[in-house]
């Protein structure tokens, strides 16, 4: 079994879902007592965020590709970076490193390639919505995806750093983000991405009336394909 090298921490909300799935689906795959073997780099997301806030990528870079090689010292295999936002910084993080990286867009994009489907809707931080880096890897992989209008963007994005980042689960919140969903799927949406790693605490296939793509699901099976493969 491959070592899986974990960047996590962004937020640790999610990082706990990423431990839990991982450990969960390797029981359910080899039975017994098997467990996966994994490496996790669990970072202050206080300092990421200010980061973020400033708009310097460039020190967050820095962050992340120091980390990055850390885990590479520590015998991972490959790596996962647990946040869709941060894959902005995905090449500079993967200076110098001769491991490879498992992107989280291109786990998502194959899966629902794989289902037929073509035009998923985007749930994420505005980062993640707005700027090109992950809408175009969507797009190169051959999706069109739609994301919601300016106002249900920046409550998307507000319920996940005031909220979900916070682990902080309400119905409140659950209902804006199902009639954003809807939004999406009457804009033409076939099936919806949880663009974020947080999304998955609100939405789910139980309230979503598309297929639902939780990219961190999608990422842990893939990262468990890999790990496993000879
Ligand atoms: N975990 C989130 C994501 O998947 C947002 C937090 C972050 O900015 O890293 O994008």
């Amino acid at each position: 079994m491959k070592t899986i090298g974990i960047l996590g921490g962004m937020s640790a909300a999610s990082t706990q879902d990423y431990y839990r799935e991982l450990c969960n689906r390797t029981r359910e795959i080899k039975g017994g007592l098997h467990s996966p073997e994994l490496l996790i780099r669990s970072l202050d997301f206080a300092t990421i965020e200010g980061l973020q806030m400033a708009g310097n990528w460039a020190q967050a870079g820095e962050i992340l590709n120091r980390e990055a090689k850390a885990l590479q010292r520590g015998g991972a295999d490959f790596i996962i970076l647990a946040t869709n936002t941060m894959h902005k910084l995905a090449d500079q993080m993967m200076q110098g490193l001769s491991i490879p990286l498992l992107h989280i867009a291109d786990a998502t994009a194959a899966l629902i390639q794989q289902q037929g489907l073509r035009s998923p809707g985007l749930m994420a931080t505005a980062f993640t919505m707005e700027q090109s880096f992950y809408t175009e890897r969507l797009e190169v992989a051959g999706l069109t995806p739609i994301i919601p209008e300016a106002p249900d963007r920046a409550e998307t994005h507000r319920i996940i750093y005031e909220e979900l980042c916070c682990d902080i689960v309400s119905t409140k919140s659950e209902a804006i983000y199902a009639d954003i969903a809807q939004r999406l799927v009457e804009c033409g949406a076939d099936c919806l991405i949880l663009g974020c790693t947080e999304v998955g605490m609100l939405l789910n296939q139980g309230n979503v009336p598309v297929p639902v793509f939780d990219t961190t699901l999608v990422h842990c099976d893939a990262a468990l394909t890999l790990a496993l493969s000879d």
